[in-house]
């Protein structure tokens, strides 16, 4: 299915018209583009591979480093297939400095940010997909100034090789290390965007220096569920792991917690998470942001649990509970202690592997729903 946009939706997708597109990146192509390009500069094709291995492999970003690239090429190249994508306006760090969010102006001025996440066995990098995003959720932060705009997909790789550097370089304490997953859960909704987040993901998988060579288990694309997307990233034959944002598992709260259930039920939507697990053999993961008496209930858990069960107990799924973490001028708090155990258990009980997410990065506003991005 082309990338064609969804007509039944509603017009918070379409972006503005006549918008200088980001420039033409390196990431936005496959290898064999930027070979083809590289050639129509009339230079040797095999200069887009050498390319390649600074940008993906190598992670410089600096053009006096590429050496073995002739100056001339060198102008030539990095002026059509490396330019400057965005600027770090603002760091800000956590838990010791492992947690590190970081502020981007892109090339219009539009700002997004992207959260890395070092753990002893793993680092994760929380990604971008949009500036802003149309979907309206009203606990969320990134939800209430609407979308700006999609991100290219170079603008999306950017910020894991962002990450990926800060981590060679031993920026980050804990030693030099790797970006070992990505997770689209930073501002936008990344089904809404499908195009430049499959190339992004295309260009992380992709062995090096093609790409970064990463495994697709370790990408996390978490969407509101936008159901046409979700069927046709499933018959992409990139086994990614799929996030469902459920919050509720009956429509009547589901309709206010996440509003594009208006357009694709809870029903509607367990059942394209559940088609995704069964197509790629993945466990699907189902985002739960427990709010204090909203949708923390002792029967909402039951209702899930049998919302969830309904489509067989092969281990297709599991849920995550996401503490609420507090966004301005919202009304919803984290749930209680209590209350959230409880959930927790009777949600086992019926068989559901269930965890509590942490909220790294809370105390910078870094953890999930809270960017915002404002250039203060
Ligand atoms: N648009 C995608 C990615 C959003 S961020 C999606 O909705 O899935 C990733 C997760 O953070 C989503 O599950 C989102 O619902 C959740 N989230 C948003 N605001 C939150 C908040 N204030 N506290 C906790 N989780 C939140």
């Amino acid at each position: 299915m082309p990338d064609e946009p969804i007509k039944t939706l509603p017009l918070v997708f379409d972006e503005p018209r006549g918008r200088k597109k980001p420039p033409r990146h390196l990431a936005d192509l496959s290898a064999a583009e930027r070979k083809e390009l590289v050639s129509s500069l009339g230079l040797p094709g095999f200069r887009a591979k050498q390319l390649s291995t600074h940008y993906f492999s190598r992670l410089v970003d600096d053009p006096e480093q590429m050496t073995d690239l002739p100056a001339a090429d060198r102008a030539t190249m990095v002026e059509s297939l490396l330019p400057h994508l965005m600027t770090p306006l603002r760091t800000m760090e956590a838990d010791k400095g492992t947690t590190r969010k970081t502020l981007w102006k892109l090339f219009d001025g539009a700002l997004v940010e992207s959260v890395l996440m070092r753990y002893p066995d793993r680092a994760t990098m929380c990604v971008s997909s949009q500036a802003g995003c149309g979907m309206a959720c009203p606990f969320c932060a990134t939800g209430q100034g609407g979308l700006q705009r999609n991100m290219s997909t170079g603008e999306i790789v950017e910020q894991v090789v962002a990450g990926a550097r800060s981590l060679a370089r031993g920026e980050v304490p804990g030693g030099p290390g790797r970006v070992s997953n990505v997770v689209f859960m930073g501002m936008g909704e990344p089904m809404a965007n499908y195009k430049a987040v499959m190339g992004a993901v295309r260009r992380m998988t992709d062995p090096a220096p093609d790409g970064l060579g990463m495994s697709a288990r370790g990408i996390t694309v978490s969407t509101v569920g936008l159901v046409p997307r979700i069927n046709q990233l499933a018959g992409e034959g990139i086994p990614v792991t799929l996030a469902l944002s459920l919050h509720a598992p009956d429509d009547e709260l589901r309709n206010e917690l996440v509003p594009i259930n208006t357009r694709w039920s809870v029903h509607e939507a367990v059942e394209a998470a559940w088609n995704y697990a069964k197509v790629t053999k993945r466990r699907v993961s189902i985002e739960y942001a427990m709010m204090r008496d909203i949708n923390d209930q002792a029967w909402r858990a039951d209702l899930l649990g049998d919302v969830l069960t309904s489509y067989g107990d092969w281990g297709w799924v599991h849920v995550n509970l996401i503490p609420l973490n507090p966004t301005p001028g919202s009304k919803w708090t984290a749930s209680r202690r209590e209350d959230e155990r409880e959930f927790v258990r009777r949600l086992e009980a019926k068989g559901v592997p269930t965890t509590v997410r942490d909220t790294r990065g809370s105390e910078i506003d870094g953890a999930c729903g809270q960017l915002a991005a404002v250039d203060a």
